[in-house]
């Protein structure tokens, strides 16, 4: 079976596994500052990019913390979005009260978060924040309003430290962009 993601390698590095080490402590102690009385507090990861950010950003926070995970349809081994959103995993948990952190890898349109930030917010969970690694601004359609974002990059296609390109490259400690 052709796989397309043999038409493509690593152009090069965006972030060192060491930036990205910096930024998500920066991202943990900020968190553990604005959570310190909203405890326990919610992290719902995004499968599967999140898998690799939600598991470092996990073990720096300090309040009481608990997890829950999502899948939600996306772009599938394309580089383009539909904008159509479907959950093919919902949370195991209620959130009705509940303080819920989104944990995202990486925010493009923004249509997804856009979606699922409403979502929970009609499930009544008490607060809905989003922490996103990286985020394409210039790319974005709708304004989400991220309050922890990582790094703001350009509107290439990126791989890496849980981001993939038709299933490859999730285990990259960096990030990197691709080239054809
Ligand atoms: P949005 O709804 O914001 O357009 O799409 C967000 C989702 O698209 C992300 O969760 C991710 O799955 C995917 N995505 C967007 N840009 C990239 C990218 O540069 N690399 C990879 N691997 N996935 C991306």
């Amino acid at each position: 079976m052709a796989d397309p993601s043999d038409d493509y390698e690593i152009a090069g590095e965006l972030y060192s596994a060491e930036e990205i080490r910096l930024k998500v402590e920066e991202l943990a102690k900020r968190i553990n500052e604005d959570y310190a009385d909203r405890a326990p507090l919610l992290l719902i990861g995004i499968l599967k990019g999140a898998f690799i950010f939600l598991a470092d950003l996990a073990r720096l926070i300090e309040v009481p913390v608990q997890f829950d995970f999502m899948a939600l349809s996306s772009y599938g081994s394309a580089t383009k979005t539909s904008g159509v959103v479907r959950i093919r995993k919902d949370l195991d948990v209620e959130i009705s009260g509940r303080h819920v952190l989104i944990v995202e890898d990486i925010i493009d349109t923004g249509l997804t978060l856009s979606y699922l930030q409403r979502n929970l917010f009609a499930r009544g969970a008490a607060s809905v924040e989003i922490c996103a690694l990286l985020n394409k601004r210039a790319a974005n359609k709708v304004d989400v309003p991220i309050k922890y974002e990582g790094f703001s990059i350009p509107d290439d296609f990126v791989v890496g430290y849980g981001l993939d390109y038709a299933e490859r490259y999730r285990n990259l400690p960096y990030i990197a962009t691709l080239k054809k």
